[in-house]
């Protein structure tokens, strides 16, 4: 294992059935960079975060995130080690309150503190002063300190989706997988995800890998860039040699 490498994928595979998702993905990742998983539909960008996330066990292959193995191991021990991702399509707790989604997110992570500290019931009142505090704290990092009483599913959809990004970073992450952040927005709101992301990355310590369709967002923050088709490896590098590859344009770029 190359030390300086955060995450690191040797040649993973995921086999379902007759399909090959993903075919012998060697992906490696240095701290605090941003990298791009670009490609296709179906190309199996998903699936490979289901691999690193330990949704799906590889069928082959090995996954090293900071120096440990964590090849299969289960979604919440990966999210203790400290991966945290977003999904395609928002998933947040629509009926709760902005700040308790976030208190729930927090307590997935700190096992320390009891759920019945969330709930509020009095012998917990000082724990739950703090977790409030730290999650307060936390809204005030993205912006949504002012919204934190409202119920996620009033807020504008770009909000919301940073609402989602918030309640990964609860879980103090080194590493967050943020797939199709950009997803459904126009060019404004991207624009800001694109700051926003570069803002957290600093302000976290983060490393970042997203699936991304929106080019412009790609092509602006990613310092690395990884292409799939049909579950093969097409092309990696910067964005400019993935702008200019040939291959790449044939097969994706040509058609976003
Ligand atoms: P999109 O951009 O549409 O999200 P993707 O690149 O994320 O696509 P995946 O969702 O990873 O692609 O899918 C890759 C391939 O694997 C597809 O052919 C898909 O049908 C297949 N696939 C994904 N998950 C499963 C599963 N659980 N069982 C069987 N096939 C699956």
């Amino acid at each position: 294992v190359n030390i300086s490498n955060m995450l690191q994928t040797d040649n993973i595979t995921m086999q379902f059935g007759g399909i090959r998702a993903v075919s012998n993905l060697s992906l490696n990742i240095k701290p605090n960079q941003i990298v791009g998983l670009i490609g296709p539909n179906g190309a199996g960008k998903t699936t490979a975060f289901n691999m690193i996330t330990g949704v799906y066990k590889p069928t082959t292959g090995k996954i090293t995130f900071n120096d440990h193995d964590i090849t299969g191991l289960k979604p919440n021990k990966i999210t203790e080690l400290g991966i945290a991702r977003t999904f395609q399509n928002i998933r947040l707790f629509s009926s709760m309150s902005v700040l308790e989604n976030v208190m729930l997110s927090k307590h997935v992570r700190l096992k320390a503190t009891p759920f019945e500290a969330i709930l509020g019931l009095p012998r917990y009142t000082r724990t739950r002063k703090k977790h409030y505090e730290e999650c307060m704290e936390l809204l005030e990092q993205v912006q949504l300190a002012d919204l934190a009483d409202e119920k996620a599913i009033s807020l504008p959809y770009g909000k919301q989706r940073r609402l989602e990004i918030a309640r990964a970073l609860a879980t103090q992450p080194g590493m967050i997988l943020l797939d199709e952040p950009a997803a459904g927005m126009n060019p404004q709101e991207s624009l800001e995800l694109m700051e926003f992301i570069a803002k957290i990355r600093d302000e976290f310590n983060l490393t970042v890998l997203m699936i991304e369709h929106h080019m412009e967002v790609v092509m602006g923050i990613c310092e690395h860039i990884l292409v799939l088709d049909h579950g093969e490896t097409l092309a990696q590098g910067t964005p400019e040699e993935i702008q200019n590859n040939q291959k790449v344009i044939e097969a994706y770029l040509g058609a976003v």
